[in-house]
Parts: C-alpha cells; sequence; structure tokens
C-alpha cells in the first residue's frame, strides 16, 4: 500500500538513491538550513609518528547530524556542496572551527600543534582563501604553521587563475600545504615541481592493498620515491593493520593516518587519548 511504499522510500534514502532528482533537491535544501541550525561539527583524526609513535597533528574531518537522517558522513554530501556553492560557508566554518579548537589545545599544553583541515577546490575561486585563513589565524593568535591545509589535485585542474598566488601566500605565512588522496586523481608530475607544497598523503586506495598486493605496493615505493627525491613530507592514509604500518614503516614512511590508531573524535575524546600517552598501537 501507498503508506508502505513512503515509508520505504523514506528509509530507503541511500547514497545510491541520492541521485535522483528530489533527493538532490531534498539533500540541498537541507544543506543550506544545516549552517544555520549548527548541525554541523568536527571530529579530529590523529597523524602518528612512525616510529615514535607521538600524535603530530589531527585531521579535522566534517560530519552533519541531521535529526531526520542521523549522522552524515562527508561523502554523502560534500559533493552536493560543491555544486551548489555551499561549501564555500561550510569551508569557512570549518576552518574557523579548526583553528578555535587547535588554539584550545595549544593553550592547554596538549602538545598537539597543528590541525589539517581539507580545503575545496571551490574554495579557491572567488574570495582570497589566503586572506580568509589569514584573519582567522590572527583571530585566534596562531601562527601559520599551526595549520594545514589539505587539498585535492582537483584544485589544479580547474586552474582558477589566482591559484598559484594563493599557495604563494599561504605559504608566506607558513601554512602547511599537502596534497590529499595523492595517486588516486590526475597526477600530472609537472606540477609537483611548480606547487610551492610541502607534502603528499598517500591514498588509503593504495595502502589498503599492501604487504600483499604487488601493484599496490609498487605504487607505494613509487610515491615514497617522488616524495624523498623532490624533498616532499608523506602521510600514509587509512593504515588499519599492523602488517600494514610495519611494511610503510620499512618503506620510510615517517607519518601515518588510520583506524590502527584512531578513528575521528570527537574533541573532548582526542584530548583525553593525548593525555593518556598518545595513540601509539601498542598502547590500545
Ligand atoms: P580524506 O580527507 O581523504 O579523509 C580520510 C577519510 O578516510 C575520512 O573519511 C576518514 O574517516 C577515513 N579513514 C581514516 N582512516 C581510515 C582507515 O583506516 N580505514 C578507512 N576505511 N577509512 C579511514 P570521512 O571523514 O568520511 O571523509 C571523507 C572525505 O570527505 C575526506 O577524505 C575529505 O575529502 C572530505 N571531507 C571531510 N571533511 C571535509 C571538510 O571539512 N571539507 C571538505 N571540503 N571536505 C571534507
Ligand atoms: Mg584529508
Ligand atoms: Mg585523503
Ligand atoms: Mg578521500
Amino acid at each position: 500500500d501507498s503508506k508502505r511504499r513512503s515509508r520505504n522510500a523514506w528509509q530507503a534514502f541511500t547514497p545510491a538513491l541520492a541521485q535522483t532528482q528530489a533527493d538532490r533537491l531534498w539533500m540541498e535544501t537541507h544543506l543550506r538550513r544545516a549552517a544555520d541550525n549548527g548541525e554541523f561539527h568536527l571530529v579530529y583524526q590523529p597523524q602518528v609518528d612512525l616510529l615514535s609513535g607521538r600524535v603530530v597533528a589531527a585531521e579535522a574531518l566534517i560530519r552533519w547530524q541531521n535529526h531526520l537522517l542521523g549522522e552524515l558522513r562527508p561523502d554523502r554530501f560534500i559533493s552536493h556542496a560543491e555544486t551548489t556553492g555551499d561549501i564555500v560557508r561550510i569551508g569557512s566554518w570549518v576552518l574557523r572551527e579548526a583553528c578555535r579548537q587547535v588554539a584550545a589545545w595549544r593553550d592547554a599544553g596538549l602538545g598537539i600543534v597543528r590541525v589539517a583541515v581539507n580545503v575545496s577546490y571551490r574554495q579557491f575561486v572567488g574570495e582570497d582563501l589566503a586572506e580568509a585563513v589569514q584573519r582567522i589565524l590572527d583571530e585566534f593568535h596562531l601562527p601559520g604553521a599551526a595549520l594545514e591545509l589539505e587539498f585535492t589535485e582537483r584544485v589544479l585542474i580547474e586552474d582558477a587563475p589566482d591559484t598559484l598566488r594563493t599557495f604563494a601566500d599561504l605559504r608566506e605565512m607558513g601554512v602547511v600545504l599537502t596534497i590529499d588522496d595523492f595517486g588516486e586523481g590526475y597526477s600530472a608530475l609537472n606540477y609537483l615541481r611548480r606547487l610551492p607544497i610541502h607534502g603528499l598523503k598517500l591514498s588509503q586506495l593504495f595502502v589498503e592493498g599492501v604487504p600483499t598486493n604487488h601493484s599496490d605496493v609498487a605504487v607505494c615505493q613509487a610515491v615514497v620515491g617522488i616524495a624523498r627525491s623532490l624533498g616532499l613530507g608523506l602521510v600514509a592514509e587509512g593504515v588499519e593493520s599492523e602488517a600494514q604500518r610495519q611494511f610503510l614503516l620499512r618503506l620510510g614512511v615517517p607519518i601515518a593516518q588510520g583506524f590502527l590508531f584512531a578513528p575521528g573524535l570527537k574533541p573532548d575524546e582526542f584530548a583525553r587519548r593525548l593525555e593518556q600517552g598518545g595513540l601509539h598501537p601498542s598502547t590500545h
């Protein structure tokens, strides 16, 4: 009957179905209200030094808590927000909130010195990103080095007229610049030479298969080689197992992130774990 059908349709609002026009409209309407209603929050995933087990930074990951849908992961709504342009407002909220949080942690003497924020390619168009970042750093009395910006190769393809200038300005401010999901996209090694970046994040896509899958091993070795010969930092993403950790350590990858250490944590949980002596896998 129709009542049951509509209830099922409601429950079946899944990523696969989010492609229909009605669902897209629904998503866009609620996304627009979400920022005003304070429905977003950030969780923080530690980046761990593989040799010492020390936490060197935290990546801020957005979550959307909706009273009807529960908690939504960014894969469900970021691309919608990029299409509508809402990502610009959401993105500046994320930047400010992450900086507020890392300033609080630094003031509390927690030993966490840097927060990494994901930046959409849309944030490089229009408003001056470097200027916006400087305003926020000033507001919280943070040095540029307290902030890391992760962007994907998409930024380089879109090639907004002021992108290179923005990168140069951010680097000048001491902000750490990193290419996220490296190897997944449209990697042209050419831009690695001309961009003033600090590091790469080895995509989870390849970390997943090591140490057993031969082609994933080969890609990881190649990325380590590229980072090393260009003098770039390297963070491995999506490390879930002890075997992966040991493989990456032997390969010379300095820093890793993944469920083996911790998922994204609420700020108080993050602070508690740090106080309890870090997040080395042998400690839990
Ligand atoms: P990302 O920046 O590559 O973030 C890593 C994603 O992998 C996160 O998913 C994280 O929870 C997940 N992850 C971490 N460790 C593991 C692991 O060991 N195993 C597995 N299977 N997954 C792991 P999340 O939080 O759902 O974020 C997905 C993507 O959404 C992010 O990928 C990023 O591209 C985007 N995103 C997240 N927050 C923001 C934001 O504030 N702004 C923008 N523009 N994009 C964001
Ligand atoms: Mg990221
Ligand atoms: Mg990534
Ligand atoms: Mg990703």
